[in-house]
């Protein structure tokens, strides 16, 4: 059997080397590193791929959120909306342009921000809703939206975790990041459209937004060396862009491959969703508004030791995670805002009930059956 990893992309890779090994070799050999016409292609291809008018390609996914947070003329102080339980780049950007994080629970199913939680905070300062589509989930978009409109807030989805995923609208299927007024998303090389270094992109639908990421993207550059605003060096390279292209064409089918290791986990945990004393352990909950991509497989832990099943699991060669330890609002980072006094009592609990299993697309069944024989054998060890 093939080693166990949390993403193989080792396998991943070898399934596209030509067209990839091609592709790179094309840029060495002509020295175009730097905003080649690769990069314009990936980004056409993205803007059809997300329906989006606008695609802004950049340096990370961190990077993308901060250009979208430039982009909406804050004052210092002025407050952004966004869940705890995220990874730290969501919230440390806004804490790095000197804005206030506030950090609102989520919702124990969906993992994802609290829509009913977040007027409850809004105050003459909120500018703007960070909703972080964690673990491949969409956030509950349409009551976010229904608040923006209403108290004149902006929108900016993290994306990083969801690209691809759709989202349905009483219109249609929309694709997630392109719901709100920014889009941000991460290429960082295990995420679900991942490239061989860093990368990141942001999407919109707003031309004037669009002209002024794109300008604070490029030190703030209206034309060559004339800088109307402050802005940053960010940029995506030909390398990335190349290898971006080929596995865009393929990311439906990588989403798809994904949601085939999600469901076999369901079917397999299915047998542990009532156990005895109330123990049990919970499957992530699939939205019906919108088709999970399974950047991760997140699974809750009720009753059962969650730092002892990640051992047992690690002794026999299986990793799994915990995404995400400590919230933002318990880093030591953000204490001059005193945020470790926010009540935000599901993340509290979710922090200690989760652990995301291995999933990705070249995962084979002899490790699927590995993996679930020796979480039934721990759970009929110990409970
Ligand atoms: C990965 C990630 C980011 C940051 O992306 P980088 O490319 O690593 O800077 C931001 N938000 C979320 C939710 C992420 O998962």
């Amino acid at each position: 059997m093939k080693k166990i990893q949390m993403v193989d992309l080792i396998s991943q890779y070898k399934a596209i080397k030509p067209s990839v090994d091609k592709s790179i070799l094309n840029i060495l050999e002509t020295a175009q590193f730097i905003n080649g016409p690769v990069v314009k292609e990936f980004q056409e291809a993205l803007k059809s791929y997300l329906g989006v008018s606008y695609v802004i390609p950049c340096a990370n996914g961190t990077d993308a959120l901060q250009i979208a947070l430039m982009s909406l003329d804050l004052e210092p102080g002025d407050e952004v909306i966004t869940p705890s339980f995220t990874y730290i780049a969501t919230t440390e950007v806004i804490a790095l342009l000197g804005l206030k994080p506030v950090f609102v629970d989520v919702n124990e199913e969906t993992f994802c921000i609290d829509p009913s939680k977040i007027e409850a905070v809004i105050t003459s300062k909120t500018k703007a809703i960070v909703p972080v589509h964690l673990y491949g989930q969409a956030s509950n978009m349409e009551e976010i939206m229904r608040i923006s409109n209403k108290h004149g807030i902006y929108v900016i989805e993290d994306n990083a975790q969801a690209i691809g995923s759709d989202y349905h609208m009483p219109s249609g299927d929309v694709k997630t990041g392109s719901l709100g007024n920014i889009g941000c998303t991460s290429f960082f090389p295990s995420k679900n459209l991942g490239c061989y270094g860093d990368g990141g992109a942001i999407f919109t639908n707003d031309e004037m937004l669009a002209n002024k990421m794109g300008m604070i993207a490029n030190h703030g550059q209206s034309k060559r060396y004339y800088h109307d605003v402050v802005g940053c060096n960010s940029r995506l390279d030909s390398i990335q862009a190349a290898v971006l292209k080929i596995k865009l064409a393929k990311l439906d089918e990588y989403i798809n491959a994904r949601r085939k290791v999600a469901s076999y986990y369901d079917d397999f945990l299915a047998q542990f969703d009532e156990m005895k004393d109330d123990k049990r352990i919970i499957t992530p909950v699939r939205s019906n508004k919108s088709r999970h991509v399974f950047h991760q497989y997140t699974i809750r832990l009720i009753g059962i030791d969650r730092d002892a099943l990640h051992k047992y699991l690690a002794d026999k060669g299986i990793p799994s995670m915990i995404y995400y330890p400590v919230p933002a609002h318990r880093q030591k980072m953000f204490s001059k805002f005193g945020s470790e006094h926010t009540d935000l009592p599901v993340t509290d609990m979710l922090t200690n009930q989760v652990l995301s299993l291995p999933i990705h697309t070249e995962m084979e069944q002899e490790q699927l059956d590995y993996i679930s024989s020796n979480i039934a054998d721990f759970i009929k060890n110990n409970y």
